[in-house]
């Protein structure tokens, strides 16, 4: 039977503060635990209380201590907390993410791994590019072995934990030939000293699997592992808990299997349940009661999370209060929509709120752009979390690096950016030459490979195909509307093609961003007597300014934008969730396939991350991919139980109980048609109704109203959708029917009423 030690008082009150769940999982005996429970109901926060106990009742020394979370930011936190609650530092702990525990095994044990000592890491875009290469070099065409493709099946095998002298082709030439590019991309990894994510996991596993030396100093060192976010773990990550842990450590992992949304990475929720076979004795302590959220938040994540069938099943609870309603808000547009969720922040601001407590959620990258826009525009300070603000983003530096090649010829940043990006041929050596010759002339890069011509041998080909696109761009924009310029920069430069080639979630992400830059640049196209620079310039300034400013320091009180997968694990008082319409969230792909089950675990994560107020919005029209497409409210928004939910409209406050009880939408509410509860509200993936009936208790600027029909001599008629300053600075923003969308300055447009 075993015995508790006796509790060390200054641990006491610690103890007393958590429910009986809780502490029966704090306080277990030494022995494998499984915390199975939902979101908000403290699972990080028993982890943390774990490890305190471990140390301060269990007499357990940090040094045998290993916590694996899953950013590495989280490792931070956590080992604050730790300190905090134990007020002593615990350096000699290790806490970590599965990669930088890996990367530090492997940097202290870099011989027995095989490795140089200065082995270098190689991210996912040098990875790209090393495969690309070596596919070229194996007469692999591209058209046929996609480098993003090739690099998914390697890493797919390494995740599994497999080299490619244990994999058979079973006589299939495709798998043949992926084996044999994978070959040679580890041969060339390991002649070059270099280790790619996946292969950080795989080496540090075989290092503790292979080396009995190694095996057993750390089987001997970690008496107690511990796992945050368990549910995304991957086959090779499990396995490697497994060695690790041997037949003496201790297990102890949280999770839930409603929040598992890495599955297109490779995680194995299926874990959870391998674990108690897997590790003798474990017992599963379930914890019920929610910390974090109001009753009507968490009733809203329990009714949607409750439509998946594969689950373990667990019910969540909370003492709080019902608190706010949820709002949600029916957008005309994307910056209609950037600016109710802008003009809720300042209201939030005048009260208590801080920036901090302020986030927004997203489904994708590039949805950021009109939100950053926005927060620029409003002065509030704000900062991408785990991502780069939109101006940083590689491809868009790219995009903009051609523009302003063709803009000034001069600008050397800009030529040694573009000159070999996508690849064309045109290496190393060529630029260093290049440079050269201009340092020597005292010329630009352009004007050195204008005067360099045959002098550069092979490349001189290549760079003069290079230095005709930029004089063709140049020349075929001229006098073109800037989305114009955009559009075939973006297409001319190949890089279009380049992403369109890779495939997979990154390059996707890459060309919508790209996409968003041409919606960018039209919302730019304003009549001239606005600016003093022409339109182009007056963008790649206004692109270089949003890159440098705007975004708030690091530690600076300040909004929160990310997206719903680096959200996991967090908490903010005040949420807004975007972008909730079918296509979007889920996406089309989900919804394509009928698999939504994983797009509805990412909306029950971004629920669950507001502890008082939850809005959520959708637009009922949106750029995507440069076109104005229709949206359709997210299907998930039905599974959210009416009486929980109000529909909202910007400065005129709250309209009216939403579709609960029979209220009938005046019009501009949720499925944009009007309807109730009573009434049968679209089916999914149905387009609906734009057809709407004056918002009457919108508020009139210079006379005209959100969502008044107008007339512009030059544009023709559209719709107003948003207004933004006051007096005569106000700025409109117009869909016009055959223009695109536009912003003015209401001053000066001479809009007439239709
Ligand atoms: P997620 O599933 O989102 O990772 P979680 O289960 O890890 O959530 P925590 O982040 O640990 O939940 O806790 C959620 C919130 O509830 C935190 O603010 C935490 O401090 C608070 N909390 C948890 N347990 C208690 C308790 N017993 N008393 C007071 N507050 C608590
Ligand atoms: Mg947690």
């Amino acid at each position: 039977m075993y015995q508790p030690p006796e509790l060390n008082p200054d641990i006491a009150p610690l103890i007393a503060a958590l429910n009986p769940a809780q502490k029966e999982a704090v306080t277990a005996p030494p022995e494998h635990r499984l915390v199975l429970a939902g979101a908000g109901s403290g699972k990080t926060r028993v982890l943390v209380h774990r490890i305190a106990w471990l140390v301060a009742v269990e007499n357990i020394s940090p040094h045998s201590i290993l916590a694996v979370t899953f950013t590495n930011k989280a490792a931070a936190e956590m080992r604050g907390r730790i300190e905090q609650l134990l007020n002593v530092p615990v350096r000699t702990m290790w806490v970590g993410t599965f990669h930088g525990i890996a990367h530090r095994m492997l940097r202290l044990h870099w011989r027995e791994a095989k490795l140089p000592q200065n082995f270098q890491i190689l991210d996912a875009d040098d990875q790209q590019r090393l495969v690309k290469r070596i596919l070229r070099s194996l007469d692999m065409p591209e058209e046929q072995w996609p480098p993003k493709q090739v690099t998914a099946y390697i890493n797919a095998q390494k995740d599994e934990g497999r080299r490619p002298q244990s994999l058979q082709d079973q006589g299939d030439y495709a798998q043949r030939q992926l084996v044999r590019a994978y070959t040679a991309y580890q041969v060339q990894c390991e002649s070059a000293g270099l280790v790619d994510f996946a292969e950080l996991l795989l080496r540090a596993f075989e290092l503790c699997r292979d080396v009995p030396e190694i095996q057993a100093h750390y089987r001997a060192r970690f008496r107690h592992i511990l796992v945050d976010e368990f549910q995304d773990t991957n086959t090779l990550q499990y396995a490697w808990l497994r060695v690790l842990a041997g037949e003496r450590g201790v297990l102890f992992a949280v999770g839930d299997d409603d929040q598992s949304i890495y599955s297109w990475r490779g995680a194995k929720v299926e874990n959870m349940v391998r674990l108690a076979k897997d590790f003798p004795g474990t017992e599963v302590i379930r914890l019920e009661q929610n910390y974090r959220s109001t009753g009507t938040i968490l009733k809203a994540a329990n009714a949607l999370i409750a439509k998946n069938s594969s689950r373990l099943g667990k019910n969540l609870w909370t003492e709080d209060g019902e608190g706010a309603p949820i709002q949600l808000y029916a957008a005309f547009n994307e910056y209609d929509e950037a600016e109710f969720v802008v003009n809720r922040m300042r209201e939030h601001l005048d009260g208590r709120a801080r920036y901090s407590d302020l986030a927004v959620l997203y489904r994708s990258n590039a949805q950021s752009r009109v939100l950053e826009e926005v927060l620029i525009r409003q002065r509030l300070p704000y900062r991408i979390y785990g991502g780069l603000r939109f101006f940083e983003r590689m491809e868009v530096k790219d995009a903009l690096a051609y523009l302003r090649l063709v803009s000034n010829r001069d600008d050397d940043g800009s030529f040694e950016r573009t000159v070999n990006t996508p690849a064309r041929g045109i290496g190393a050596t060529t630029i260093e030459r290049l440079r050269q010759i201009a340092r020597e002339g005292g010329v630009s890069l352009w004007k050195a490979a204008v005067g360099a011509g045959p002098a550069l041998g092979r490349s001189a080909g290549n760079l003069k195909q290079f230095l005709d696109l930029i004089e063709g761009l140049a020349r075929d924009t001229a006098g073109e509307p800037l989305s114009k310029i955009m559009d075939l920069t973006i297409e001319r430069s190949g890089l279009r093609a380049h992403y369109q080639k890779e495939k997979g979630e990154q390059a996707e992400s890459r060309l919508e961003n790209l996409d968003e830059l041409i919606n960018a640049s039209r919302s730019f196209e304003r009549p001239p007597e606005d600016d003093e620079l022409d339109p182009l310039n007056s963008f790649l300034a206004h692109a270089a300014l949003e890159a440098g400013e705007g975004q708030a320091l690091a530690g600076e009180d300040s909004v929160q934008l990310m997206t719903l997968h680096s959200a996991k694990g967090l908490e903010f008082p005040i949420v807004f969730m975007v972008g909730v319409e079918n296509g979007l969230f889920p996406n089309q792909r989900a919804l394509d396939e009928g698999s939504l089950e994983e797009e509805r675990r990412l909306c029950y994560v971004g629920i669950t991350r507001a502890r008082q107020q939850l809005y959520l919005s959708y637009a009922e029209v949106r750029r995507v991919h440069g076109v104005e497409q229709i949206g359709s409210p997210s299907i998930f928004l039905r599974d959210i139980p009416p009486e929980c939910v109000v529909e909202t409209r910007p400065r005129a406050g709250i309209l009216r109980p939403s579709f609960a009880g029979g209220a009938r939408s005046s019009g501009a509410g949720y499925g944009g048609g009007g309807y109730s509860s009573r009434e049968p509200r679209p089916r999914y993936g149905e387009g609906y109704n734009l057809q709407r009936t004056p918002i009457t208790n919108a508020p009139a600027y210079g006379g005209f109203k959100l969502g008044a029909q107008v007339r512009h001599v030059k544009f023709g008629e559209g719709t107003i959708v948003s207004f933004d300053g006051d007096g005569e600075r106000t700025q409109v923003e117009v869909r016009f029917r055959n223009a695109g969308t536009k912003r003015l300055m209401l001053s000066q447009a001479k809009l007439e009423a239709v």
